[in-house]
């Protein structure tokens, strides 16, 4: 089994401006490189899960989220960082659309992930996933959207994240 980092897009990749899909809007969230290398380098499968109803909205284009992920990705690739996938999901009403769990479950699936050895890291309350049975432990990074009652660790900073992401990994290791 493996473990995974997963991480939402928007807020927590790139600044979050609502609606984003193109690459002259992607402005990166101060930290997550370090984020991303940090778990690159200690075995974490790094996952993407992402809501993009914009596409149900009729705001972009399926093909403008592949698009748009084939760019951060080929950016992060020149830095040597690495994101395995990008699951997201396109609909209002999904079992995939977050806080329900699909598209965690699915990445679990897919990749043999066992969830209580990983992470999830998010901006909004939904990002704290509905899952039942072993689940990631989840950060919520303050910024665009009201945290209360939100059942995370809320930090100001990925870098704060990071560091106790880094020791809860080290400390089970
Ligand atoms: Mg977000």
């Amino acid at each position: 089994m493996t473990k995974a980092l997963f991480l939402d897009r928007d807020g927590i990749l790139n600044i979050d401006k609502t609606y984003i899909y193109r690459w002259e809007d992607i402005e990166w969230v101060e930290g997550i490189f370090d984020l991303i290398r940090f778990a690159n380098e200690n075995g974490f499968l790094v996952i993407v899960l992402t809501n993009q109803s914009g596409v149900a909205r009729g705001k972009y284009r399926e093909e403008d989220i592949l698009v748009l992920h084939k760019k951060m990705s080929d950016y992060l690739a020149a830095k040597n960082l690495r994101v395995d996938d990008w699951i997201y999901c396109c609909e209002f009403d999904s079992e995939r659309r977050k806080p329900r769990p699909g598209m965690m479950i699915e990445a679990r699936d897919k990749y043999d992930i066992d969830l209580s050895q990983s992470f999830m890291v998010g901006d909004k309350p939904t990002d704290v996933l509905e899952i039942e049975g072993p689940s990631p432990k989840t950060f919520l990074l303050k910024g665009n959207y009201p945290l209360v009652g939100a059942k995370a660790e809320i930090y100001e900073s990925l870098a704060d994240i990071l560091k106790r992401i880094r020791s809860l990994t080290l400390s089970s290791s």
